[in-house]
């Protein structure tokens, strides 16, 4: 079954999520946004074994504690990202824009595409490519779950940003109503920042995706 911890860290309050198979242990970090010691040491405490690292996009404020996550694991996490958003991740994940220069941890060996499965013991996660907030931007849902990570793409009440490079207005709006509005209304969805919110909600009350 689908375990979730969620973080709020660093200095965009970016949402990290540790997840895991409550049954087999096996974890996974979406977004291992900052901090990474306090994502860890809450992975230890369940017993819980972080073996992959999964990046919605390559912000710095999404990855800034993915160094610290694989510089205490051992066997090294895996990290996936869409290969549209490695050129930001060589970039520091732009953060010299906001004067932050982080280490970006292990390099990215899995390629994110749309449509592909990633597997945490039994639990089954869709990835969905949804461009827009940067070139690569992925969204992973679990159907058997009635949840989705989002990331940037959409928020409570708002969406991702289109004014940094790689952002395009057209692309994240497309990407909103072909991967998130078609998922189930009941579908749980996780951000990159703020509180969680549900599709049928944003539908109905969310005023950059038609909403009022
Ligand atoms: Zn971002
Ligand atoms: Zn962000």
């Amino acid at each position: 079954m689908l375990e979730i911890v969620s973080f709020t860290l660093g200095p965009a309050q970016t949402n990290a999520y540790l997840v895991a198979d409550s049954e087999t242990k096996e974890a996974a970090v979406i977004d291992p946004a900052w901090d990474g010691h306090l994502i860890l040491a809450e992975a230890q405490k369940r017993g819980w074994r972080i073996a992959h690292l999964w990046y919605t996009h390559a912000h710095f404020d999404h990855i800034g504690g993915a160094a610290a996550i694989a510089d205490a694991l051992n066997p090294l996490p895996l990290v996936a990202l869409h290969p549209n958003d490695h050129v930001l991740w060589r970039a520091g994940g732009g953060g010299a824009i906001f004067g932050f220069d982080i280490d970006p941890g292990p390099e990215p060996t899995i390629d994110f595409y749309q449509g592909q499965i990633l597997r945490l013991g039994s639990v089954e996660f869709e990835v969905r490519f949804t461009p827009g907030h940067t070139l690569g931007h992925c969204i992973l849902c679990v159907p058997g779950a009635n949840v989705c990570f989002c990331g940037d793409l959409i928020f409570a009440g708002s969406v991702g940003r289109t004014d940094l490079p790689g952002g395009n207005w057209e692309q994240l709006e497309k990407s909103i109503k072909t991967q998130v509005l078609t998922l189930p209304d009941e579908t749980r969805l996780l951000s990159g920042h703020g509180p969680a919110t549900t599709v049928g909600e944003e539908k109905k009350n969310n005023p950059f995706v038609g909403g009022s």
